[in-house]
């Protein structure tokens, strides 16, 4: 991922090598190429033209230390506005007051909700919580099985529908569950929902549903980073329809141009939590702005 955008954007900075001053010539021309790059990202218009107005008005104002020259200036100045469109210092997992907090994953089917759900399960034993996995998708086909398999290997809880009982009602399940986390003494209950291959409004009632039966702490909306400019409007719908209070990015490890993960976050205006690199439990990190921004960088 980010590849080529990490290509022109050393080009870009190469040519400035050498340069005694930047003139606002200078400044316009760099801040075009970047803007180029941006887009061919797939980086959502309204995220770039806000990079570009920044990075040129800190560009021309004489804020950055003489010590670097203009090539360095301009490095600081985008990496320090990258660390920013990723969503400056982050943040950390919310946890209720009064146990059991409630993580509720949402997003397109494929995103990777399945897959983080055992991710963060894991993650969360390893730091001694009590997690209870909710198989509340019962719209794809094995997703309880393959939640239950992701639930034996991180040696977490999962709580499903019985077999035999139908399709069941997910909205009824995830209730329940909350239930049973409390008479288990489950910390944390990680509910995972159906998506659908598009946006539609019988997912999205679904999803509201589930987040009205089980007052969630957190709305996770889960996206797959290699989808590139459909991100903004899924990231719209997901944010109007269910109301999100975090974002995980998932498949970073693809190839994508790597514009989804960068507009995510202006355009929900919720934090990244975490970021999904693999298909193994183990693929899984907590988001980091200035790494990302540094790896861009290269
Ligand atoms: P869901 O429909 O949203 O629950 O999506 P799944 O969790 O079933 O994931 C869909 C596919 O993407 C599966 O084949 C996963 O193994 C794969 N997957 C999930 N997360 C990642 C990731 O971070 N990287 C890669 N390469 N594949 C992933």
């Amino acid at each position: 991922m980010f590849d080529t955008l990490s290509d022109r954007l050393s080009g870009i900075f190469t040519k400035l090598r050498g340069k005694g001053r930047l003139t606002d010539a200078d400044i316009d021309a760099t801040a075009r190429e970047i803007r180029m790059a941006l887009l061919e990202a797939d980086v959502a218009l309204p995220v770039v033209k806000g990079f570009i107005a920044n990075v040129k008005e800190r560009a021309r104002s004489a804020e950055v230390s003489q010590a670097l020259n203009p090539a360095q200036q301009i490095i600081k100045i985008v990496n320090e506005e990258l660390i920013n469109v990723l969503g400056g210092e982050g943040r950390r997992l919310q946890f209720a007051k009064h146990p059991p907090t409630v993580i509720m994953l949402a997003g397109l089917q494929g995103s990777g909700k399945t897959t983080l759900a055992g991710k963060l399960a894991r993650w969360l034993k390893a730091q001694g919580h009590q997690p209870l996995l909710v198989a509340a998708d019962l719209q794809r086909p094995n997703a309880v099985g393959q939640l239950q398999v992701l639930g034996g290997r991180a040696g977490v809880e999962v709580y499903a529908p019985e077999p035999g009982n139908g399709v069941g009602n997910p909205v009824q399940v995830a209730r329940d569950s909350i239930e049973h986390a409390r008479r288990a003494a489950r910390d944390i209950v990680i509910v995972d929902t159906a998506g659908r291959l598009g946006i539609d409004t019988e997912m999205m009632q679904q999803a509201a549903d589930i987040r009205d039966a089980v007052q969630p702490d957190e709305v996770i909306f889960v996206i797959d980073a290699m989808v590139g400019q459909d991100a903004v409007r899924t990231a719209e719908a997901f944010r109007d329809g269910v109301g999100i209070s975090g974002v995980v990015l998932s498949k970073l490890d693809g190839d994508a141009r790597g514009g989804a993960a960068l507009s995510v976050r202006e355009v929900t205006g919720q934090p990244i939590l975490f970021a999904s690199t693999g298909e193994k439990l183990e693929d899984f990190d907590v988001f980091h702005p200035d790494r990302m921004a540094s790896r861009i960088l290269g």
